[in-house]
């Protein structure tokens, strides 16, 4: 493990360090850092000015300083000169309470003192599309059901192969490629690992798959629902709990239903507790609850849930077990702050432990056709303004996520939608013309 940047500099030749923090919209923010000032960074960090970026800071703040964290660093696949290091944010010498990394650090040390180590694996869709963003990029691309479409996959082999092959030299065990649901869309699997780690490396990916489309002449996005009528960009996170050692699973209990031992069902009883208000994190913009509650795509199903369920192998509800020891919260999208993704989990899954919640019956039907014959599951936030809502009625999880944090990213948010009411769209003047 790297603790030391003008050493891994002087190795690997690298000639610039990317100093990058996340603020609270998942925008990356770097300051390109010589190797030879970096020593002298890796001590002090990098200088910012917070209001610049949505961290809710006033231009009379003090210097945010992004502190790196030498353990995350990645020679850049793409560019060798350049090295990208995650960074902490603080102020004044304190960690910034409400900066995403921060957040989830805390959480990740209370679920240490818990004795709990949480390991995910996240799965990131993406479209490739036009550098102007209105189109998919291939114009063959238009099959009905285009999901693990071979000749698709082959037309993108240039794009895709290099992503992966970044994955493989940065040794993260990447195993498999598809082409996705929706025309134009991809998804690319690698190994799960600690909480953290998961995060830093989500966040990595996003930047690795929008260079390398840049260098090829495309453009790559995340938006949680790009295109009406076609399947969204979801980011299923599937997460266990292991001993502090990460040798045994603590979900895994094959005597039990699914093989999810005692311990997982409370922590997915958490996550039932508190889903409409993560909700407001996992699916984080106006755009978020058109790949929820959607209607039918052109390939037949949306893949997203609408409502407060689970179940065993079965990808039609909120939560799947897809086998024992571990479960998938399908309701994320690619708006999702890689380092909040990870904490919010970690707060539900805490606050189930602690009040030993029950995540109720599960239910095995198929919930896009029968959804309407489950009565008693809590549907889905409708939109933004819903979920923040619903995040605002559950104090306990408020303040397991921290007081400062929940301020803050609330204030960053309901701004968001004001200015989103603000809009005149074409469909009212349509609607409300003639009335
Ligand atoms: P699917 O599309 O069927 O949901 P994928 O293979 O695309 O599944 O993604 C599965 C993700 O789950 C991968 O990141 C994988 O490493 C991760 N994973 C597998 N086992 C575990 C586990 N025990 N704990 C956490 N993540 C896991
Ligand atoms: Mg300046
Ligand atoms: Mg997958
Ligand atoms: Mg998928
Ligand atoms: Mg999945």
């Amino acid at each position: 493990m790297t603790t030391d940047l003008a050493a891994f500099a002087a190795e690997r030749g690298v000639k610039y360090f990317m100093i990058s923090y996340t603020d609270l919209f998942g925008g990356q923010r770097a300051k390109l850092v010589p190797a030879q000032a970096i020593a002298e960074m890796q001590e002090d960090g990098a200088g910012f000015a917070g209001f610049a970026t949505w961290l809710d800071l006033t231009p009379a703040h003090p210097d945010v300083f992004a502190i790196p964290d030498a353990s995350s660093v990645i020679q850049l696949p793409w560019k060798k000169d350049v090295a990208w290091v995650a960074a902490d944010c603080v102020m004044e010498d304190a960690p910034i309470a409400q900066a995403p990394r921060v957040v989830l650090k805390r959480l990740i040390k209370e679920a240490a003192e818990a004795g709990l180590r949480v390991k995910t694996g996240v799965e990131p869709e993406f479209f490739l599309i036009t550098p102007d963003g209105q189109a998919i990029s291939d114009a063959a691309d238009t099959a009905e059901k285009p999901c693990y479409d071979q000749q698709a996959v082959m037309r993108r082999y240039d794009v895709i192969a290099e992503i992966c092959d970044a994955m493989l030299e940065l040794g993260w065990k990447p195993y498999q490629n598809d082409h996705e649901d929706a025309n134009g869309q991809f998804e690319m699997n690698w190994e799960y690992d600690d909480a953290l780690a998961t995060a830093d490396k989500h966040s990595f990916f996003k930047f690795l798959v929008k260079s390398i489309a840049e260098k090829h002449g495309l453009r790559a996005t995340f938006m949680p629902k790009p295109f009406k009528g076609l399947t969204g960009n979801g980011c299923h996170a599937h997460i266990s709990v292991w001993s502090t050692d990460g040798k045994t699973n603590a979900f895994a209990d094959k005597s039990k239903d699914f093989g999810l031992s005692d311990q997982g069902r409370t922590f997915l009883g958490g996550i039932m507790k508190h889903a409409s208000a993560l909700a407001a994190i996992t699916n984080p913009t106006v755009n978020s609850y058109k790949r929820i509650n959607a209607p039918r795509t052109v390939s037949g199903a949306t893949w997203a849930p609408n409502s407060v369920t689970w179940t065993g192998n079965n990808r039609t509800h909120m939560v799947r077990v897809p086998g024992p020891g571990r479960f998938e919260l399908r309701l994320p999208d690619g708006a999702v702050n890689p380092y909040l993704l990870q904490a919010v989990i970690i707060a539900a899954g805490l606050s189930g432990i602690r009040s030993k919640a029950d995540p109720g019956p599960h239910s095995d039907i198929n919930m896009y056709e029968d959804g309407h014959t489950i009565t008693d599951a809590p549907k889905l936030p409708l939109n933004l303004l819903d979920a923040l809502r619903a995040y605002e009625a559950d104090p306990e999880f408020m303040e397991t996520m921290g007081s400062e944090f929940s301020a803050a990213f609330l204030k960053m948010k309901h701004r968001e939608w004001n200015n989103y009411c603000a809009q005149f769209t074409a469909w009212e003047h349509d609607t409300t013309l003639d009335i």
